[in-house]
């Protein structure tokens, strides 16, 4: 069986865990680092970027460079608000209202799931890589007050990264585990987590293992993106009004705009002002145009005056909803980066006194819950215990288009609850259930979930006929609608997938799609991958090459230097050869001149302090011009000074100095 790891999902940032030695640690990915920005893109030759690579184009590409991908992760189009779709690439709605990605350089479009996935596969590999064995489940983390189709979209794109999710674990209820793991006390905890995208907020009660979430509250299209916006509109208007020209339709200055908000805006968390410089913005027709502007921490948080207040009201719900009082709360966690920022720790403080929590590390905590509840699963991790609640109300949409709700938001998972419903009409042979998602009384405008149509009801008059309805949510959140009617006893069941972007049958192809062109994929990366291998080999050769000369004049090691050059053509001539064995042997070859022309360099730094060795080394050049090349092929004394440098007796003893018994004595 393969490892299960942990994996946040950020919004800016993925992070992996895992469980080792009983402690979760985080996996570096391939480029080094803890944190992988979670931005895909597609370059010229249609080839897929991700993370760090895909981040270094978002400015020359922003077209085919997406980020913030988890802002449109299961959401209708008609459910995104305005920062969502200011991006520099195209988002738009399909027939269905589905929101996709178009990439010019593919000339396809996608589904959010679908590049998301990518995200996920890389994380896996990199994963596999470091712990050198196959991962083949994970524990996702989402954002608290993911609705059903967010986490049910979250779980495709896994199932698109060929990944089993063995568990949809809530944001903040990762942090906890992280923040409360081996912790012996107990203490009411609220976990305040500001990401890129979205907002949490959870109060939980940690007692000896045991995390009780009390209350959840959040909102999901809030986040350090709507921060940097108010920065970049505040630029682009200041820039409107002197040049007359809007800078958010350049979508290379957007992007350059974006980018310098967001510098700005973390610099603010250690300074109180700094300047924003982006020269050659644009050009106008008196030349080229530059912002030069002076930013501090006043101006900043007087633009962003409305984003605090929606921090408050998701906290006060919580708090109400928990029962606490503000008073009763042992402990603040901030999750996110953008709890870095000065006014929102001060916001914090105003609702809860207590000093935040210093000990977390507010990138890479909820990674670390993650591995620690993949731990749970697999049985590394014993004696914790995690009971999480559902964040939004579940209901169906009654006669009159009201909100019937069966399961409160903030109750406890995994629940069943069921409900007994009737016809509105008489001899009705059939009724429909509409699964809505929200707290509001009026069924419309809450979140459609799907519905489905129980038919075959006896004739009877209206109010007669009784069909039970039970609503199922699993540890994940994930739920399972049923409908019976209890005469016949005929029952309808479905898993609600019907607010995520992609239908069944796009997903089984995309998965068809995904199997089909991994080989393909594999057999490209083993292309490039061998092709970047022999690029290094070449450098190396040459820096040997270089070295060689320097210490020891053109004539050092005449023989092993020419074979190195030889070498190093035949790989150059294979290295875009499309015959892999052709470069294989090149490069082999090039291994082979190199290691003889290492040795011999370690062999005349050892006689280096010998006065003959120099006039050895001038006349070494006479054997190459005594012998053809072809004699040189099957030089024995070629194999034989390899041989005997290897028995490293060279130093030791000068009759047994291989080099100059053939030559010199
Ligand atoms: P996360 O989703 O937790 O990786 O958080 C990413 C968000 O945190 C982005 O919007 C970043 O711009 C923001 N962020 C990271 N570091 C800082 C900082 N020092 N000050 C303000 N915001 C930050």
């Amino acid at each position: 069986m393969g490892k299960i790891v942990g994996i946040d999902l950020g919004t800016t940032n993925s992070v992996v865990g895992v469980i080792e030695a009983g402690r979760p640690i985080i996996i570096a990915n391939s480029e080094g680092t803890r944190t992988t920005p979670s931005i895909v893109g597609f370059t010229k030759n249609s080839e897929i970027v991700i993370g760090d690579q895909a981040r270094r184009q978002l400015v020359l590409n922003p077209k085919n460079t997406f980020y913030n991908l988890k802002r449109f992760i299961g959401r209708d189009w008609d459910e995104l608000d305005e920062t969502s779709i200011s991006v520099p690439y195209n988002v738009k709605s399909n027939d269905n209202g589905n929101v996709r990605i178009l990439s010019p350089f593919t000339e396809r479009e996608y589904a959010p799931e679908e590049l998301v996935s990518s995200i996920i596969r890389k994380l896996i590999n990199d994963a596999e890589t470091y712990l050198g064995d196959s991962i083949d489940s994970a524990v996702i983390t989402v954002p608290a007050y993911f609705n059903e189709s967010q986490r049910q979209a979250t779980k495709d794109s896994a199932v698109l990264a060929g990944i089993k999710v063995k568990r949809i674990l809530n944001e903040p209820t990762a942090a906890a585990l992280a923040y409360g793991f081996e912790k012996s006390s107990s203490n009411n905890v609220l976990v305040f987590d500001l990401g890129g995208g979205t907002f949490d907020v959870s109060l939980l009660r940690i007692s000896n293992g045991v995390f009780d979430v009390k209350a959840t509250c959040g909102d999901t299209q809030l986040g350090g993106n709507n921060f940097d916006s108010k920065i970049v509109d505040w630029l682009a208007e200041g820039f409107l009004e002197k040049h007359k020209i809007d800078l958010r339709r350049d979508r290379q200055a957007l992007q350059r705009l974006t980018e310098a908000a967001e510098k700005a805006k973390c610099e603010l968390s250690g300074l109180q002002k700094t300047k924003i410089s982006l020269p050659f913005i644009t050009t106008s027709d008196d030349g080229p145009l530059h912002i030069e502007e002076e930013f501090d921490r006043k101006l900043f948080e007087s633009l962003s005056e409305d984003l605090l207040d929606r921090l408050l009201e998701p906290v006060q719900v919580a708090l109400d909803d928990s029962g606490w009082e503000a008073d009763e709360i042992d402990e603040v966690v901030l999750v996110g980066g953008s709890t870095r920022i000065p006014m929102v720790q001060q916001l914090v403080k105003t609702l809860v006194p207590n000093e935040p929590c210093q000990s977390v590390n507010p990138d890479e905590v909820v990674a670390i819950g993650a591995a620690i509840q993949s731990g749970i699963i697999n049985g590394d991790l014993r004696d914790l215990l995690l009971n999480d609640v559902t964040p939004l109300s579940l209901g169906l949409e009654t006669i009159g288009g009201l909100m019937k709700v069966l399961i409160p938001r903030n109750t406890p998972i995994p629940v069943r609850q069921s409900d007994v419903f009737s016809t509105s009409e008489s001899n009705q042979s059939s009724v429909v259930v509409q699964v809505r998602q929200g707290e509001r009384p009026l069924a419309s405008e809450n979140k459609s979930l799907g519905k489905f149509r129980l038919s075959g009801i006896p004739p009877a008059p209206r109010g007669i006929p009784q069909v039970q309805v039970a609503f199922d949510i699993d540890a994940n959140g994930l739920l399972e609608v049923s409908a019976t009617d209890r005469t016949t006893g005929r029952k309808q069941t479905v898993s609600i997938s019907g607010g995520s972007n992609l239908n069944e049958q796009e997903i089984n192809k995309m998965i068809a799609e995904a199997k089909s062109k991994a080989a393909e994929d594999r057999i490209k990366r083993s292309v490039i991958d061998r092709k970047n291998n022999a690029l290094t080999l070449i450098a190396q050769a040459e820096r040997r090459l270089r070295d060689a000369s320097l210490e020891f004049g053109p004539y050092g090691a005449e023989r092993q230097q020419r074979a190195v050059e030889l070498a190093i053509q035949d790989v150059e001539e294979f290295i875009d050869d499309d015959d892999p064995q052709e470069l294989e042997i090149s490069v082999s070859s090039l291994q082979e001149a190199l290691f003889g022309l290492n040795r011999r360099i370690a062999a005349e730094k050892k006689i280096d302090s010998n006065p003959l060795q120099s006039i050895k080394n001038t006349f070494g050049s006479l054997k190459d011009e005594l012998f053809s090349d072809d004699y040189w092929e099957d030089d024995p004394w070629d194999n034989q000074i390899n041989s005997n440098y290897r028995n490293s007796r060279y130093g030791n003893s000068r009759d047994d100095d291989p080099w100059d018994n053939d030559y010199f004595l």
